[in-house]
């Protein structure tokens, strides 16, 4: 039996991963065994660190992670989070974010004359490399004529292996447009090898209509028609950026989902969203981007009828108002949670 352990974190983590949880055992039935970790912000100031020396090897015996937030105004230092979510993210080598853009409803869709239906495209960030990768360093720290760099990290393997995996998902989900981002114009060394990836792997998926944007373009034609993307891949830094524009296209961040892979191995699913500490704690999280990273879960479990029904029910809940107030809504975190679970046990 596959089992999932669960690490709600901090803040609206807290409230949005038992609301998923339920939701997500209500559509699986008894097909999962769960597991939970107290690995969040007061552990680490017990501990000194975020999770046990021995944490990832405890993960390691996991299929998947469903994951809330770190975050907490106690805590300053990068310590925490590198400790935590990086450490899972880097330790678990899981190199691809996968962020689906669907409105739920027309209503959340922000752009005039486009209904949120015809929106319906798929980004995979490269999760692994670039800037975030962590070379760097600051020379006369404090002073006027300090020099500070970040390294943008590109190794072919990491290319590769994203545009491989966007190909090939492009080719499973019958998505026939794949859009690859760079800044291969600006930055000829490393996104230039983007572009010779991307044109080298081309001609293995003939069936794929491959196009080529600059960053800033893919930006632009975002907002301008959302409608004519199926599917994208970029750069860990312009996938960062993209998806919350891709956000708000889907009715804020939090209805925003996402999965951090490393397929046929182990994913990692969280709501896109952080700890939201201004909201925590008051029943006021929106907990359908949590429930729908908990969809995203079953999907990659192989429990694809289970992850629609979930979808479906939350798109249910979207519709007849059943909506926190960043949607516009009066309902609170667990009830909504509960309005879904009662559906879904009932459909
Ligand atoms: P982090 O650095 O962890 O991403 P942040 O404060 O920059 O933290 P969020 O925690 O995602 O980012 O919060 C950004 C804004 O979105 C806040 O005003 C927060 O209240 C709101 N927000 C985030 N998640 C939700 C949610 N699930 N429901 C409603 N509002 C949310």
């Amino acid at each position: 039996m596959p089992r999932i352990a669960v690490i709600a974190g901090d803040g609206v983590g807290r409230e949005v991963i038992p609301a998923a949880v339920r939701v997500a055992r209500a559509a699986a039935g008894d097909r999962l065994e769960w597991v939970e970790f107290d690995w969040n912000a007061d552990y680490y100031l017990r501990h000194g660190a975020a999770m046990p020396p021995d944490g990832l090897e405890q993960l390691r015996r996991f299929e998947a992670i469903l994951f809330g937030a770190v975050g907490d105004p106690r805590i300053t230092t990068h310590d925490y989070a590198a400790g935590l979510l990086l450490k899972m993210r880097f330790g678990l080598d899981l190199y691809a974010n996968l962020r689906p853009v669907r409105p739920l409803d027309d209503r959340l869709c922000p752009l005039r004359g486009i209904r949120g239906d015809e929106i319906d495209f798929v980004v995979l960030r490269e999760n692994t490399e670039g800037p975030y990768a962590g070379m760097g360093g600051n020379f006369k720290t404090g002073r006027g004529e300090e020099v500070a760099v970040e390294l943008d990290i590109n190794t072919r393997l990491g290319v590769e292996r994203i545009q491989r995996l966007a190909f090939e998902m492009a080719r499973q989900r019958s998505r026939r447009r794949l859009a690859m981002a760079d800044k291969s114009n600006a930055m000829p060394h490393a996104h230039g090898l983007w572009l010779r990836v991307f044109r080298e792997l081309q001609p293995q998926f003939p069936e794929i209509e491959a196009r080529h944007y600059y960053a800033d373009a893919l930006a632009y034609q975002l907002v301008r028609d959302p409608r004519q993307f199926d599917m994208i891949v970029t750069t860990n830094l312009f996938g960062d950026l993209l998806t919350d524009l891709a956000a708000a296209l889907q009715g804020g961040l939090g209805m925003a989902a996402s999965g951090n892979l490393h397929p046929g191995r182990m994913g990692l699913f969280e709501p896109v969203h952080g700890s939201a500490p201004d909201i925590a704690g008051r029943n006021l999280a929106n907990p359908i981007g949590a429930i729908l990273s908990a969809a995203l879960m079953l999907d990659f479990l192989g429990l694809d009828a289970a992850a629609r029904r979930v979808e479906a029910s939350a798109a249910a809940a979207v519709r007849e108002g059943v909506a926190t107030p960043d949607i516009g809504g009066n309902w609170g975190t667990a009830e909504c949670a509960a309005w879904i679970e009662k559906r879904l046990r009932s459909a």
